[in-house]
């Protein structure tokens, strides 16, 4: 509420008219990682953070746009969308979604802010595009499926941020459910949906605060790496069109024509697609240790097959491994070369955990990590 209260403050004060208000969630992923963009099953959950947007017409083809985080405004003509560098890409990119599919936006005032830490790998940029691509749709009338602005979000991103990303981020955000995963098919697009009942545990996260500047070319990489796994294999069966459509055993028995490295990426990739299905059906069952035990694996996986992880991350998910009795699953998440890992951990270790790892990461990296308790919470809504 409070973050309600200061960022519709902000903007009456700055429109002198009522806003719309809309709140975007951040998410996690529980497991399923470097897979959305090769067609396989994701099992990700929209978070209690988020970003809130006060949102109006201007009545003009001007946007006024205001980042209450970073204080900081700007102004642009919705017929000249290609800016600097920051925050205002993710709207621009957004309101050019919008126009490209021939919808009649026209200028916005807008102001917004939030508690989703910003590149720690939470999907602050996820939340920022599918709120606003959710309050232009509002305003407007343009009527626009969740789905819809979901694959906006992501053109954002990919044409105005840079990033390869595939759809989970914009997915989850969107369609989160309170209490839940969603099990996704980034194929069909289409997800179940998959109570989380963690019993005497909680979903503790631990930000490395570090973000490589490698990561967005890194990513990009990896993705190519893939691609060219699908072209050399789809050149000897037709059928394959991405690495969903491909087993464990037909890497093996083309791993002298994939070569080394695309090799390695694509098996990492096609067991993750197994071990994600095979998580959902132990969330379903309730069944908190058996799932944590792949994400262990899922983690180690990112690290030496998949290398995206970094020595921050790796010395968390060690820390978390000397603790299994009471840490049941510890992972990286997200693009990876920093930002947060996830834990799934027992109520009554929590506080002793962070004193460990306060400790212990400060020794070794001189520099105190951030730790946030979550929840699992719906997706985009209108706000009050
Ligand atoms: P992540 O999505 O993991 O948080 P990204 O690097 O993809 O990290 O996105 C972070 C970027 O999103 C920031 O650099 C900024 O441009 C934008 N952003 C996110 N949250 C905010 C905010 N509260 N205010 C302004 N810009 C934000
Ligand atoms: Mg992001």
């Amino acid at each position: 509420m409070a973050l309600v209260s200061s960022v519709s403050l902000s903007f009456v004060t700055q429109f002198k008219t009522k806003p719309l208000i809309v709140c975007a969630p951040g998410r996690i992923n529980f497991i399923g990682e470097h897979v959305d963009y090769n067609e396989g099953f994701v099992l990700p959950a929209a978070i209690d953070r988020e970003m809130v947007f006060a949102i109006g017409k201007s009545g003009h083809d001007r946007c006024n746009v205001y980042s209450h985080d970073l204080e900081e405004g700007v102004s642009f003509s919705i017929h000249d969308l290609n800016s600097g560098e920051t925050w205002v890409n993710y709207l621009m990119g957004v309101l050019d979604g919008f126009e490209r599919r021939g919808l009649p936006v026209h200028g916005v005032d807008c102001v917004f802010g939030g508690n989703i830490p910003l590149g720690a790998g939470l999907s602050s940029s996820a939340a920022l595009c599918c709120g606003f691509a959710f309050a232009v749709n509002q305003l407007f009338k343009c009527k626009l499926s969740k789905l819809e602005l979901a694959k906006i979000a992501q053109y954002a991103e990919h044409e105005f941020a840079g990033l390869q990303c595939g759809i989970m981020d914009q997915y989850a955000s969107l369609f989160g459910v309170k209490g839940a995963a969603l099990l996704l098919d980034c194929r069909a697009l289409t997800h179940e949906v998959v109570p989380v009942d963690l019993k005497e545990h909680s979903i503790l996260l631990i930000d490395t605060k570090v973000k490589h500047s490698l990561a967005a070319t890194a990513y990009n990489d990896r993705r190519e790496a893939c691609e060219e796994g699908v072209r050399i294999l789809h050149k000897k069966n037709p059928s394959v069109n991405s690495l969903r459509d491909v087993s464990t055993t037909v890497l093996y028995e083309n791993q002298d024509a994939l070569g080394d490295e695309v090799f390695i990426r694509c098996l990492f990739v096609v067991e993750e697609m197994k071990r994600t299905q095979l998580g959902a059906g132990m969330l379903r069952k309730n069944d908190v240790k058996a799932f944590g035990e792949l994400m262990y694996q899922t983690h180690w996986g990112l690290s030496q097959s998949y290398e995206v992880s970094c020595a921050e991350l790796d010395f968390l998910v060690s820390l978390a491994e000397e603790d299994k009795k009471w840490i049941v699953g510890s992972r990286m998440m997200g693009g990876g070369f920093g930002g947060c890992t996830l834990n799934i951990i027992d109520n009554s270790y929590v506080k002793v955990f962070q004193e460990k790892v306060l400790h212990q990461y400060l020794a070794t990296f001189k520099k105190e990590p951030d730790f946030y308790l979550v929840n699992l919470a719906d997706g985009v809504r209108i706000g009050s």
